[in-house]
């Protein structure tokens, strides 16, 4: 059984993506071929980091479980001492560039030369704006760790900021071609940072940040809501009970361009060379079944409605055959669609009636004797009724 590691959020997306690539990463630590665009952003971050260290004045931390993370209204912040540190020089930034430049995973000679020359012009206008406009760092490249609601999962937060109103702002940078304001709004990789900022700081989170490095470009959205977090929680759980159930199918997709493991993946496996032909057979024979069971499958049911028109006709329910008696069956229920029932159960305070949503609750609701018969009736006129026909033969059927 695998034990149960804290999640981050790239062993979360890649579970979700695939499982059967998460464990090749995660339980067999099998090694991926290095990537340019990897390398690229390792290197950006390592400097970025040591460029902004100075700058960072230590933020509140909660002093555990027992103390209560506080909101922007609650929160009056003490005016802290801000560090004052000089950020190093351009030519020291520089300096550290090439020194933490590797050129592994480079397509070529020339992608290299792309991407470092990409990297200079980043780092020095982002320098240059930093001279304009500092921010107030509390941390960089802070790793935290919490336990969200059974839960253990962790992360490295790139940095987070004190605000002018004194609450935080997590940053998470990109070196990504395009990135979008949606992508800041709709990331789960913010969602779950500000979840672990919240279980470490007392500071209230005030801001969540994508910051496009290319374009030197912030794209800000404001904290989840409870509700878009329980969201995130919820499939944070699934993926903790398939690793628990070392549930690790192979799920192919767009992932698979990129996945490394395509040998050792059932999904790519070629059958052996010796199997190949007593397996065709099999396939064969597979695919002919089952395009009878395709033609069978239709032919029953044109039978079936030209004995149901037949039977409609004469008004009868028996029709018997040479071999068997078909015996025509009505089977009907009521369904409710749940939108219109709601409001109806939340005015009477009977919302709970409801909890997993499903129409056989409605039902249930409705037959419900206990329940104001008046209410009964109100949601029981938002149904449908469907009438489903079919057909039986008799058990005993004669012999012929
Ligand atoms: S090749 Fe595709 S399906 Fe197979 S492990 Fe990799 S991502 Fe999953």
């Amino acid at each position: 059984m695998a034990s149960q590691a804290p999640l981050s959020y790239s062993s979360y997306r890649t579970y979700l993506e695939c499982p059967l690539r998460w464990k090749f990463l995660y339980i067999d630590r099998l090694p991926e071929t290095p990537r340019g665009y990897f390398t690229f952003g390792r290197v950006v971050h390592s400097v970025l980091e040591e460029l902004l260290r100075p700058l960072v004045t230590p933020p509140t931390r909660r002093l555990g479980e027992t103390e209560l993370q506080r909101t922007l209204d609650e929160w009056h912040p003490t005016p802290g001492v801000r560090a004052d540190g000089d950020l190093p020089s351009l030519d020291a930034l520089l300096a550290a560039y090439d020194r933490a430049w590797t050129g592994e995973g480079y397509t070529s000679p020339e992608d290299e030369a792309r991407y470092r020359a990409l990297g200079r012009d980043l780092l020095s206008r982002y320098h240059a704006q930093l001279q304009a406009e500092r921010p107030h760092p509390v941390a960089v490249e802070e790793h935290l760790e919490a336990r969200w609601d059974g839960i253990p999962v962790h992360g490295y937060i790139d940095r987070i900021d004190r605000t002018s109103k004194g609450g935080l702002e997590v940053v998470d940078y990109k070196t990504s071609r395009e990135l979008s304001s949606d992508d800041a709004r709709d990331s789960d990789q913010l969602s779950l940072y500000q979840v672990l900022v919240e279980r470490n700081f007392s500071e209230p989170v005030e801001r969540l940040t994508l910051y496009h490095l290319r374009s030197l470009t912030p794209l800000r959205a404001p904290p989840r809501s409870r509700g878009a977090l329980g969201v995130l929680h919820e499939r944070l759980g699934v993926v903790v009970d398939g690793i628990r159930a070392e549930a690790y199918e192979p799920t192919p997709g767009r992932q698979c361009a990129r996945c490394d493991f395509q040998s050792r993946c059932p999904e790519f496996r070629s059958v052996p060379v010796a199997e190949r032909e007593r397996l065709a057979v099999l396939v064969d024979k597979f695919a002919t079944l089952r395009s009878e069971e395709r033609r069978l499958e239709s032919e029953l049911r044109r039978t079936a409605e030209e004995l149901h028109r037949a039977a409609e006709e004469l008004g009868v329910h028996r029709v018997p055959g040479s071999q068997s008696v078909a015996i025509r069956r009505r089977e009907e229920a009521w369904q409710y669609t749940l939108d219109p029932v709601r409001p109806l159960l939340e005015r009477s305070g009977l919302s709970g009636r409801i909890s997993n949503g499903s129409p056989e609750e409605v039902r249930r609701l409705v037959r419900d004797p206990a329940v104001d018969p008046e209410l009964r009736r109100k949601v029981a006129e938002t149904g449908a009724r469907r009438v489903k026909w079919y057909w039986e033969l008799e058990d005993d059927a004669p012999e012929s």
